[in-house]
């Protein structure tokens, strides 16, 4: 008999089998994707963002922190690092503290992970899904796709309903729900955002550096980057970094407006400034023609609009101090209203899960069940973009790996 069932081959599952092999435990994963970490090999747009070196407590979210600290002690990204190395995979450092393969393949995460888990012996067995487990005198039955197994120890490393293009599916937390688990209620998270402007179709395809911020009781929360207008919303990097937030507040109202500085690299004065410098009293030009030395055409007219300048022009504008700074205002405060998000189809990742109160954060044992684990997604614990899902995970299932 096997020592220990993995339910699934993605990231978490792999390091718990390879951790426990070492070990001398007989192991098993089932997987039900027709080959191993389908979702690991999309990770980092193929690149595989696959640490971050200071994964701080105020880059992951859960409805208690206190878990990931505790299992974060004694393990720090050194302890990450040193893993990767013993499969023979080198790490190398860029910016922001993120954290790549040195091939800058995910693909080689893939391959190494799974050849390790073949030379110690870990039987993986693909396109088999597990449907149900339950206990039977002190041993967990496991019922799946082709038959069934019986194990005394099984980890539930199933990830979450994120990118079910994937193999995102809801399982684990099924799994965890029939052993009476509490499941904190899940969200997409690190996702596009769909809004209800019907100027889309007109706006879709410009990029452009923003400041996104997003009002917050007192507060605004900010983050900086690319932004892309699509037709079904907003996209880019700055906007999978603040969704979580609008996400959040999106479960109270059914509109959540966003601030975006269309120039965050200059402040408003030098803007008026560089503009008053081309701004001709006597000039005909149309003020949306002359505004595409400063900007892109697609956004001027959403721009002028609002402020009922899309008909003048620069010699109108010129004598006008009131106007050219509320129109300046308009650039660094462009409001863009959302009402939702591309769902988990665009999702890097789930919030919720596995309530992690009824988890011990040492060795990732149900606190209500003995001989069952859970790793990564499944938990609800979920981090920033830059590499904290993926150290999470990887975290998880040397706790694991070591305990079981
Ligand atoms: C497009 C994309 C890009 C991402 N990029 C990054 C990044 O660069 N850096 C980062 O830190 N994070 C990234 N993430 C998030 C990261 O991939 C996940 O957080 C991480 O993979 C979770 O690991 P896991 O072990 O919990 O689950 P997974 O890696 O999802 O593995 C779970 C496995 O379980 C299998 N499974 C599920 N149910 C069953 C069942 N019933 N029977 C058998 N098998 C089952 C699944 O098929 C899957 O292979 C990205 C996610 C996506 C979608």
């Amino acid at each position: 008999m096997v020592n220990v069932v993995i339910i699934g081959a993605g990231a978490s599952g792999m390091v718990t089998a390879i951790v426990a092999a070492r070990r001398g435990k007989k192991v098993l994963i089932l997987e039900k994707n027709n080959k191993v970490g389908k979702k690991l090999l999309a990770t980092g747009n193929g690149k595989c963002n696959i640490s971050n070196q200071r994964p701080t407590l105020d880059r992951f979210y859960s409805h208690n922190l206190k878990f990931i600290a505790q299992v974060f002690e004694g393990y720090s990204y050194q302890s990450i690092k040193q893993f990767f190395k013993s499969i023979g995979l080198e790490l190398i450092e860029g910016k922001e503290g993120k954290v790549f393969p040195m091939s800058l393949q995910a693909l080689s995460v893939v391959e190494l992970l799974a050849c390790e888990c073949e030379e110690l012996g870990v039987e993986i067995r693909c396109n088999v899904t597990v449907q149900q487990i339950h206990k039977e005198n002190n041993l967990y039955v496991i019922k799946h796709t082709q038959g069934k197994v019986s194990t005394p120890k099984v980890v539930i490393a199933t990830g979450h309903i994120s990118a079910p293009q994937l193999g995102g599916v809801i399982d684990g937390v099924r799994f965890a729900q029939h052993f009476g688990h509490n499941i904190i209620k899940d969200f997409p998270t690190l996702v596009q955002l769909t809004s209800p402007r019907k100027d889309l179709k007109e706006l879709a395809g410009v990029k452009v550096e923003s400041r996104v911020s997003l009002k917050q009781g007192n507060q605004a929360i900010q983050k900086q980057g690319d932004v892309l207008f699509t037709a079904y919303g907003i996209s880019g990097l700055a906007i999978l970094d603040i969704s979580r937030f609008v996400m959040e507040q999106l479960i109270h109202s059914s509109t959540v407006t966003l601030e975006l500085d269309l120039m965050p690299k200059m402040s408003s004065d030098q803007l008026i400034a560089l503009m008053k410098k081309s701004l001709r009293k006597k000039s005909q030009k149309p003020l949306e023609v002359w505004l595409q030395g400063f900007i892109n055409k697609k956004l001027i007219r959403p721009i002028l609009e609002p402020l009922k300048l899309d008909k003048a022009t620069v010699g109108s504008i010129s004598s006008n101090t009131i106007q050219l700074e509320s129109m300046v205002n308009q650039i660094k405060a462009f409001s863009f209203t959302v009402n939702g998000s591309r769902g988990y189809k665009g999702a890097e990742v789930a919030t919720g899960g596995v309530d992690t109160r009824e988890v011990d954060a040492k060795t990732m044992e149900s606190k209500k069940e003995k001989g069952l684990y859970f790793t990564g997604e499944v938990l609800d614990v979920d981090g920033d973009r830059g590499g904290f899902n993926l150290h999470f995970a990887w975290v998880c299932g040397m706790q694991a790996g070591e305990s079981v």
